[in-house]
């Protein structure tokens, strides 16, 4: 299936089959709801978006082809594939590729002296890029709102991103600097794709993600007070599954064996 993605050109339903059934697998997995960011379970799951991934592929498979040797069998095809116009043409998956392209506008290269390293960056920068937009999208359910009364203060006024976080005072639960204009993101773009093995870093996440799990959950709360018919779980009760995966605990040892029995 990779071998396939990476010479497909495939369409916006495709895409979307693709990913349905990935995020069903990851929803599965995890044991998330279907309202769940899939960005942040993507993230915690060290997987690319099936766009992303058929991106990085093709890219990968683009280089190859300039560094073949003559004789193999695509060199050998490619004056007939140069030839193929259309969406589904050689030439239109070098244009379309984003990858490809940032390498094109920002080194100005010859393609065949594009190395291992500019991809690996290229690709890099990419899926970082990609990542926040996603976030950026997530986050966006607290903007543009109209005026209405919040249940949390009950003052009548806009249910802004900023409303909601000096509602709940979200700066100073969270110890964040106030110079910090969007301190959920701030520290949700940090979350560590495998277990930190420092241990100032294992502590920071051990307290910061109940406490971000927490006001998330206010948040949203605030803002969707219709989705909730019961009272919220208990303070502690939240973002207890990353410090168990930052540091599973502790397996009993079986008491050593008596001898002298
Ligand atoms: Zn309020």
């Amino acid at each position: 299936m990779e071998y396939g993605l990476a010479i497909a050109k495939l369409n916006r339903d495709d895409y979307n089959t693709l990913q349905e059934t990935q995020n069903t697998c990851l929803r599965k997995i995890y044991g998330t709801k279907t309202n769940h960011s899939m960005a942040i379970i993507h993230h915690l799951a060290n997987l690319e978006f099936m766009v992303d991934r058929v991106t990085t592929l093709q890219a990968k498979f683009i280089f190859r082809s300039y560094h073949m040797p003559d004789d193999a069998l695509f060199p050998t095809l490619l004056p007939h594939v140069r030839q193929t116009k259309g969406f589904h043409s050689w030439t239109s998956v070098i244009r379309k590729n984003k990858i490809w392209q940032s390498l094109d506008t920002t080194t100005q290269l010859d393609h065949t002296t594009v190395t291992k390293s500019d991809l690996k960056t290229a690709i890099k920068q990419h899926l970082k890029s990609t990542h926040i937009q996603r976030c950026q999208r997530k986050n966006s359910w607290i903007t543009n709102h109209q005026q209405q009364p919040c249940p949390n203060c009950h003052q009548t006024t806009r249910l802004s991103k900023q409303h909601l976080l000096s509602c709940h005072r979200v700066y100073t639960f969270l110890s964040i600097s106030k110079n910090i204009s969007d301190p959920i993101s701030f520290i949700s773009n940090r979350l560590p794709k495998t277990p930190p093995t420092s241990h100032q870093k294992r502590v920071y996440w051990k307290i910061i993600w109940p406490k971000l799990s927490y006001i998330l959950h206010q948040l949203h709360r605030t803002y969707r007070p219709d989705y909730y018919t019961i009272p919220s779980p208990p303070k502690n009760q939240f973002g207890h599954l990353l410090p168990q995966w930052i540091e599973p605990p502790l397996v009993p040892h079986a008491p050593p064996f008596n001898l002298n029995l």
